[in-house]
């Protein structure tokens, strides 16, 4: 179980999310990625397998290149491989097809076969070999029947067995950040800030930022 960081408020998210990242380096990982909202409501996602430091010349890179989003509203993640090999694609975040959904993930979808086969049979594709991403097609799902992001999140919580921690983001309500803790996966801490919000696995990489938190 690893790290998460996200951030919601009036900052150019991605720097933030990186230095969050950093913060949490030290519980051990394998990949890292980032996902911000960009200008046309989408998550942009950017992920690697290896290090925070090469995430953080892959996003140097994209801003060189004039692709980077500059978004104020993004989550992130450093990964520890339970389900799926060390690979970019298996990298959190994991999006929806459409880029409305985006979650990070801490923990074990126990039952996540069934519920990839129960998605697959209504026409979702699968781009990685993870648990996780089951979490983000079934909110997707959600708003897709007409629910609200939040009903959206309660519905796949409540069909997700196993210990796990989630930040989820959704184009749909761009200021909204949803986190979520089932079973004993590791905290979810709120940090609240000054016209801005933070969510982390980790008090550490709220510090930096504000000493109001809830847990
Ligand atoms: N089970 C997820 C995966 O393999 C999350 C692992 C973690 O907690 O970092 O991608």
């Amino acid at each position: 179980m690893c790290g998460i960081i996200a951030y919601a408020g009036g900052q150019e998210a991605g720097p933030i999310l990186v230095d969050g990242l950093k913060a949490l380096e030290y519980r051990g990982y394998d990949s890292a990625g980032v996902g911000v909202r960009d200008g046309t409501g989408r998550m942009a996602v950017t992920r690697v397998a290896g290090r925070v430091e090469q995430l953080a010349a892959a996003l140097r890179a994209k801003a060189k290149s004039g692709a980077a989003s500059r978004g104020t509203v993004g989550i992130a993640h450093t990964r520890w491989a339970t389900h799926g090999g060390v690979t970019e694609a298996n990298a959190h975040p994991h999006v929806s097809r459409d880029g409305r959904v985006a979650i990070v993930h801490n923990g074990i979808v126990e039952n996540y076969l069934a519920l990839r086969a129960e998605l697959a049979d209504v026409g979702y594709e699968f781009t990685s070999e993870t648990d996780s991403e089951v979490i983000a097609h079934l909110i997707h799902r959600g708003l897709a029947a007409g629910h609200s992001f939040a009903a959206a999140v309660r519905q796949a919580a409540a069909l997700v067995q196993g210990a796990s921690a989630v930040v989820a983001a959704c184009a749909d309500e761009p200021e909204t950040l949803i986190g979520l803790r089932l079973g004993n996966a590791g905290g979810i801490v709120v940090g609240l800030g000054d016209g801005f919000n933070l969510l982390a696995s980790d008090t550490l990489a709220l510090l930096p930022h504000t000493s109001r938190v809830a847990y």
